[in-house]
């Protein structure tokens, strides 16, 4: 059998971890693969290129999730329901779409207690994630900064706040997903917001990884448990690893090598 070719789709791509994942994932189990990272800049064009790069499978990221879910032929039922794409299989010549990130997520929030949660933030990331929650118990209330990106969620039935009209209650996690402080030294929301729920939660998670955020270093003065998205990020591989795959290997056998990819910067 010819090499199987995968690759990142995204805008950028040129930091993500994913192509270091894999590879040595499939090195470690003697597969002959390769994954490669590709600039898409046009998310419409996302099928002729994959096709055209004589691809097997590829993970989607930002922005072009959306675009994911329109190109495939076969979605199952979560990709499908959230309307976002982050992984692909081709197989016999059709697309095959799933969603990772909120799988990846859920397992990676499933060591702490509690089912009630506070998400500051309503971007793409959100979305899945706050689906797959509720779907698994999970209470969930949305903060956001601005109203707009609130409006779907209020219409899909979740407790939506900005900072204007928040009413503050007891939430046994608090999590950031906002890109506040992925690249600034900014919070997610105002001090005086997060100084009235971060004190009564059990633990606050952040989706960015690889450095630790204000939000994080403001939950820890308040001797909370803390996480950062790596592990998200990491599930998320392994499950997408798991459809590359087609299921010949399980979570525990990919997981300890797709982790080496964290011991490097
Ligand atoms: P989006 O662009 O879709 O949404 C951004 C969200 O952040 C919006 O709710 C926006 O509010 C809010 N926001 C941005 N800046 C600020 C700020 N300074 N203060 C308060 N709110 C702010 O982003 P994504 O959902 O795609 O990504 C969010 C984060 O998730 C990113 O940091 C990304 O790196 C991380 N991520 C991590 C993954 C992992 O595997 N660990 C996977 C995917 C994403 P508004 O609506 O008001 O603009």
């Amino acid at each position: 059998m010819a090499k199987q070719l995968f690759a990142i789709f995204g805008n950028p791509v040129v930091h993500s971890k994913s192509p270091l994942m894999h590879n040595l994932t499939f090195q470690k189990l003697g597969i002959d693969a390769c994954y490669g990272r590709y600039k898409l800049e046009e998310g419409a064009a996302l099928k002729a290129a994959f096709f055209a790069l004589g691809l097997k499978g590829v993970n989607v990221t930002v922005p072009h999730k959306e675009h994911a879910y329109h190109a495939c032929d076969h979605l199952d039922s979560f990709a499908q329901k959230v309307g976002a794409v982050n992984t692909i299989v081709e197989r016999e010549g059709r697309l095959y779409g799933y969603n990772t990130d909120a799988p990846g997520f859920l397992k990676a929030i499933s060591e702490f207690d509690g089912r009630k949660v506070l998400f500051l933030g309503a971007g793409g990331t959100a979305q899945s994630t706050s689906v797959i929650l509720r779907d698994e118990g999970y209470d969930v209330t949305l903060l956001n900064r601005s109203a707009g990106r609130l409006k779907r969620y209020a219409q899909e039935g979740f407790k939506t706040f900005t900072f204007d009209d928040f009413v503050p209650e007891q939430y046994d996690l608090v999590i950031n997903m906002t890109s506040a402080g992925l690249e600034d030294d900014a919070l997610p929301a105002p001090q005086a917001i997060l100084g009235a729920v971060i004190p009564s939660a059990k633990a606050c998670v952040d989706v960015i990884y690889g450095k630790e955020t204000p939000f994080l270093k403001l939950a820890k003065s308040y001797d909370k448990s803390t996480k950062d998205g790596s592990d998200m990020l990491l599930y998320q591989g392994v499950i997408a690893f798991e459809h590359f795959t087609a299921y010949r290997y399980s979570f525990e056998e990919i997981l300890p090598y797709m982790k080496h990819a964290f011991d490097f910067n």
